[in-house]
C-alpha cells in the first residue's frame, strides 16, 4: 500500500481531530493531474481548519491546506506534463477537496496556474493565498481607477499576511500607504515594507459615524466589522475599498451614507472561486510588483510538523507576515 505524509482531519463525536500521519494514496480524490507538493503555506483559513474553530472542512477525511506549489508527477490533462512547475490555491482545497499539507495532491488541471518566471516555488507559497488575495485587491482598486495620484490607501490588519503583502506591493507601485495595526511594536517592520504612516487599529474600532473626515482614497481591508465600517466612512469622494477578510468579525455595522453621499464603492474580493484568467494576471503581477527582498523579510519557514501549533497562533493574531511550509 503506497502512503504519503499528510495532515489529516477527521470528524469526531465532538468537533474534529487533526494529526500528521500517513495517508493512503488510494484515498486521493478525483483529478487529472497528480502533483508532488514541495511547499505550502499557513493562511488564516488553515488556522480555522486545523484548530476546528470554524466549520471550514466540509468532507472527511480531509487533508488540510488551501494552497501548494509543486511539480507535476502525472497528468492526463493536455495542458500539463510531468515536470511542470505549478501553483494551486482555493477551488475548495482543504475544504471540500483533499488539500495541500501532504506530499501528494491530485487535482483538476484546470485549477492549476504555471509558476511564473522569476519566482521560486518557495516564494510562491511565501506569497500564498494571502498574498495573492492582496494582489486581487490591488487589481480591484486599479480597475476602479485609483492611482497613486488619487491619494493614500489604508491597509488594515497590516502586520498580517494579506496586509504585509498589500503594503509591499502598493508601496512599490508608488502609493502612499497608511498601515493600521493593533501591534505598535511592528512599526519598524511595517515601515520597512513601505508604509508611510502607521495608525493604531483603535482609531477604527469604535462605532462608525455615517460619514467622517475624508482621510484616504481607498483601502484594502482584511479585518471586516467596525474596522471596515470606519474605513468606509473616512474614504474620500468616489474612492473604493476592497473587502477581503474578517479577522475581527463577519458583521459590517455601516450605513449607506458613504455609498450614496460620497460615491464610495465597496469591492468584494474572493480568492477561492476566482476565474483562472484573473488568477494568472494576479500571479504574474506578483512576480513583477513584489520586491523579493521584502518578501524574504516577511517570510518565516516551518515544517509540516509545526503547522498545527502555528494554526492556533495565526487565529490569535500572533503571526507576523507570512509562514511558508516546507513539505519535501
Ligand atoms: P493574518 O492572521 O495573517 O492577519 C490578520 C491580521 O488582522 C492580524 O495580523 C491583525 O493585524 C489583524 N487582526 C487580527 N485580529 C483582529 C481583531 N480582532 N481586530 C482587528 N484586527 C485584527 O491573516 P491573513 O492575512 O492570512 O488573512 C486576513 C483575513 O483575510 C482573514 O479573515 C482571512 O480569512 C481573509 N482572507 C480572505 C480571502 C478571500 O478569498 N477573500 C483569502 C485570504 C484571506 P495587526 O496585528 O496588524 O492589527
Amino acid at each position: 500500500m503506497a502512503t504519503f505524509k499528510a495532515i489529516r482531519i477527521d470528524k469526531a463525536e465532538k468537533g474534529t481531530t487533526v494529526a500528521l500521519t500517513q495517508f493512503d494514496e488510494a484515498e486521493l480524490m478525483e483529478g487529472d493531474v497528480t502533483v508532488r507538493v514541495e511547499w505550502s503555506t499557513l493562511n488564516y483559513k488553515d488556522g480555522l481548519a486545523v484548530t476546528g474553530k470554524a466549520p471550514v472542512v466540509r468532507r472527511f477525511p480531509m487533508i488540510a491546506g488551501v494552497d501548494f506549489a509543486g511539480i507535476v508527477e502525472q497528468s492526463s490533462n493536455p495542458q500539463w506534463k510531468p515536470g511542470d512547475k505549478v501553483i494551486c490555491n482555493g477551488w475548495g482545497l482543504g475544504e471540500t477537496h483533499l488539500g495541500a499539507y501532504a506530499e501528494k495532491a491530485r487535482v483538476k488541471g484546470d485549477w492549476l496556474v504555471r509558476l511564473p518566471e522569476g519566482i521560486s516555488a518557495r516564494e510562491a507559497m511565501a506569497i500564498g493565498t494571502a498574498g495573492y488575495t492582496a494582489m486581487l485587491s490591488v487589481l480591484a482598486l486599479e480597475k476602479h481607477g485609483l492611482t497613486p495620484a488619487s491619494g493614500p490607501i489604508i491597509v488594515t490588519g497590516a502586520a498580517g499576511g494579506v496586509g504585509s503583502v498589500a503594503i509591499a506591493v502598493l508601496s512599490k507601485l508608488g502609493y502612499h500607504v497608511i498601515a493600521s495595526t493593533g501591534r505598535p511594536s511592528e512599526a519598524d517592520y511595517l515601515k520597512g515594507l513601505g508604509a508611510a504612516e502607521i495608525i493604531d487599529r483603535s482609531e477604527l474600532s469604535g462605532p462608525a459615524k455615517p460619514l467622517a473626515k475624508e482621510r484616504w482614497a481607498g483601502g484594502i481591508d482584511s479585518v471586516g466589522s467596525t474596522a471596515l465600517a470606519n474605513v468606509l466612512s473616512m474614504t474620500k469622494y468616489c474612492g473604493a475599498v476592497a473587502a477581503c477578510g474578517l479577522a475581527a468579525g463577519m458583521d459590517l455595522p455601516t450605513s449607506v451614507a458613504p455609498f450614496i453621499l460620497r460615491g464610495v464603492c465597496l469591492l468584494g474580493i474572493d480568492s477561492v472561486m476566482c476565474p483562472i484568467e484573473q488568477r494568472k494576471i494576479a500571479w504574474s503581477r506578483l512576480a513583477m510588483d513584489l520586491d523579493h527582498r521584502k518578501l524574504a523579510d516577511i517570510t518565516h519557514e516551518i515544517g509540516l510538523d509545526q503547522v498545527i501549533a502555528a494554526g492556533a497562533k495565526i487565529l490569535a493574531g500572533q503571526v507576523r507576515g507570512r509562514i511558508v511550509v516546507k513539505i519535501l
